[in-house]
């Protein structure tokens, strides 16, 4: 096992990927900018290096940095946790170049599922359903993409290549649309993701997103964890997430689940993935692949009862994963909802200092944080402050144990938009189970006329 981790991260993952250290027995070094000097993470390490000025580009995506704080401090494995480097093949290569263990897959992996046309192409080849669109990338040619649209059928979504976080995707209904709105993705792509390429997909109207979690040692070994329903969004980013899905029929999880461990055996992944669906008519789609441990993991955490982020590490370390498909036993049910710095209304971030922070606890309760009373929000990253997460045997277990702890946790000092969660919670609709990705949004623009 490795005696020292480095974790190129921040925030609550940044502790919980610390946790996962701690019990294994692995000393900690975290890297970090000048603006989470004070941050109970960095206090919490064994070691932390300052690695550059607040903003990210400067700070928690300076590879060279990085690096020579792994160097310094003698660690002998990164870990990037989720958004920043992690899904950056150039990073995963430079760290394995560097002599370090990067905690996650092949930099060729994340190369292939970092461009969603390639991702698609691999899925669609290894046997997993897609959906229905153009074979990859678009040419320039108006006429040609016409015709494709025409094919796929209105609507039709337009999405970037290198797209991630929710951006870079843009609607049609019309074909007198279509080509402006190509050439107006394509450029935004060009200036976001440093890539061009655009493809069609067919939109789907009224589907859930339903994603499996799998686990690969890169030995042969693969395993799904199920699934989550991260269907509750606003613009493309989850706000609640939940596993099982409900409504869903045990056999077509395993089904799919089967399709995706065949895939990532196919693939040659390493470490923890995540394969991604849109879920409509009883038929799963594929719409992309992430390669790196996830907000939401949490939920199949409580659920199955292993520790995700261990596992990431351990398979790291070039151990066989410990079970089999037949050993993992999926129980009750557990639901997780991002609390963000932002107002519950208008969604403006609400970055400052959190004068009191009262997380709740209790049974099935837990809270993945890294804020605490006086813990100033910097105004420069993501607006997620914590992850509560419940546990219950049944679904309205899981439930009821969520309204409790929303009711018991007060933050104070700035906005959050606990208040939307608990509008959520009592939501018919999403009590019933089974809401479409665009429910939330529907229901954000009631409020609004309301
Ligand atoms: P990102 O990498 O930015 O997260 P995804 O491809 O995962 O992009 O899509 C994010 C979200 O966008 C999905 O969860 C879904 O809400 C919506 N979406 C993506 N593709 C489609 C589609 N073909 N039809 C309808 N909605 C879509």
């Amino acid at each position: 096992m490795f005696e020292k981790v480095l974790i190129a991260n921040r925030g609550e993952i940044a502790l919980r990927i610390q946790r996962a250290c701690r019990e294994l027995g692995i000393r900690t070094v975290v890297v970090h900018s000048e603006a989470d000097t004070e941050a109970k993470y960095v206090r919490l390490a064994d070691e932390s290096v300052c690695i550059g000025p607040p903003p990210s580009r400067e700070s928690y995506l300076n590879i060279p940095a990085i690096i020579s704080a792994a160097e310094v401090t003698d660690a002998e494995a990164i870990h990037p946790g989720y958004g920043f480097l992690s899904e950056n093949a150039d990073f995963a290569e430079r760290v394995e170049r560097s002599g370090f263990v990067f905690i996650g897959p092949k930099p060729e992996s994340i190369r292939i599922m970092g461009d969603k046309v390639s991702a698609k192409h691999a899925m669609k080849s290894a046997g997993v359903p897609v959906v229905p669109g153009s074979e990859g990338a678009l040419s320039e040619d108006p006429k040609e993409i016409v015709r494709i649209a025409r094919q796929i059928g209105y609507p039709v979504i337009i999405k970037a290549a290198g797209g991630g976080g929710g951006r870079g995707m843009r609607v049609v209904h019309t074909e007198a649309a279509l080509i402006n709105a190509v050439t107006m993705t394509r450029s935004e792509a060009a200036a976001a993701f440093n890539n061009a390429s655009v493809y069609l997909e067919k939109f789907l109207e009224n589907p859930r997103h339903v994603e499996i979690q799998i686990l690969a040692d890169g030995q042969g070994n693969v395993v799904h964890l199920g699934e989550r329903d991260c269907s509750m969004q606003r613009r493309h980013q989850k706000v609640v997430e939940e596993g099982p899905a409900p409504g869903i029929a045990r056999k077509l999880i395993d089904r799919i689940g089967s399709r995706c461990v065949d895939a990532a055996r196919k693939i040659g992944y390493r470490s923890a993935g995540t394969f991604e669906f849109l879920f409509e008519n009883d038929e799963f789609h594929f719409i992309e692949m992430n390669t790196r441990v996830q907000v939401e993991h949490p939920v199949t955490e409580l659920i199955t009862g292993i520790d995700i982020v261990q596992q990431q590490i351990l398979i790291a370390a070039g151990h066989k994963l410990g079970f089999r498909q037949k050993d993992i036993v999926f129980r009750g049910h557990a639901i997780e909802c991002r609390i963000n710095a932002e107002d519950p209304f208008k969604f403006t971030p609400s970055p400052g200092r959190i004068t009191h922070w009262h997380p709740p606890g209790g049974p099935g309760v837990r809270v993945d944080s890294h804020a605490y009373s006086n813990y100033l929000v910097p105004p420069h990253y993501d607006s997620m402050i914590a992850k509560v997460i419940a546990f219950g045997d049944s679904r309205e277990q899981a439930l009821a144990r969520m309204r409790i702890a929303l009711s018991e946790m007060a933050v104070e000092g700035i906005n959050t938009n606990l208040a939307l969660h608990r509008e959520l919670l009592v939501d018919a609709r999403f009590l019933q189970g089974g809401t479409s990705i665009h429910y939330l949004e529907h229901k954000l623009a009631d409020r609004q006329h309301a």
